[in-house]
């Protein structure tokens, strides 16, 4: 019991835990149980792979995790064990909750498609360099603070195809002449591979 909490406490701060055959039995016991919970239809079924990305790319806690996808904590950690991830260290000294950069970015983040707003404003609306606001912008990401791709458009002029791919009905290539961009549907496909959320023309109006 001490020890597993032990264990947990490591696995909140981010320490990158390697089993050491100190839980034997009591772990395998802890899968089993897991598989059972995972098994059952409705709770992580289809999240698999949004899990594996949060594992993968934040610091969220196994227990913040937990609550968000709605089972346990063990069942969590089983799920991280078994498919071997190598969850990124937590950044120290870094506050965000009192950051004022931070929390401008996290209220810029929550206006609808902000993953197309480019770094270039997101600097010029919080007054500060873009270097600033990319260095707090990685760490809101690394906790899961604000979408993955927030704050990762680096062109104006896309910004600007976006805000009328958004607003006005348009097709796309007329959208796409109007701001100079030579083949705009295969840079939408393209910003779809890299994780941009880009719905599908006209259904955003
Ligand atoms: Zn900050």
């Amino acid at each position: 019991m001490i020890y597993a909490k032990r264990k947990w406490n490591k696995l909140i701060e981010g320490y990158n835990w390697k089993g050491d055959g100190k839980v034997g039995g009591k772990e395998d016991e802890e899968v089993g149980k897991t598989e059972t919970i995972m098994a059952r239809p409705g709770i992580l079924r289809g999240k698999e792979n949004n899990l594996v990305k949060e594992l993968k790319e934040t610091t969220l806690s196994l227990e913040k995790l937990a609550e968000r996808y709605g089972v346990s904590r063990q069942a969590i950690h089983a799920f991280w064990k078994r498919q071997g991830i190598k969850r990124p260290v937590r950044l120290k000294g870094h506050q965000t909750g009192e950051c004022r950069l931070c929390q401008k970015l996290i209220q810029i983040s929550k206006k609808s498609h902000s993953e197309f707003i480019s770094i270039y404003t997101i600097a010029k609306e919080t007054d500060r360099a873009r270097a600033t606001c990319s260095y707090h912008l990685r760490t809101l990401r690394d906790r899961g603070l604000v979408s993955q791709m927030f704050g990762r458009l680096f062109s104006k002029r896309f910004e600007k195809a976006y805000s009328m791919y958004f607003t006005k009905r348009l097709p796309i290539n007329t959208i796409g002449q109007r701001v100079g961009i030579k083949d705009f549907q295969s840079l939408v496909q393209r910003h779809r591979e890299l994780g941009f959320d880009v719905p599908p023309p006209f259904l955003c109006l």
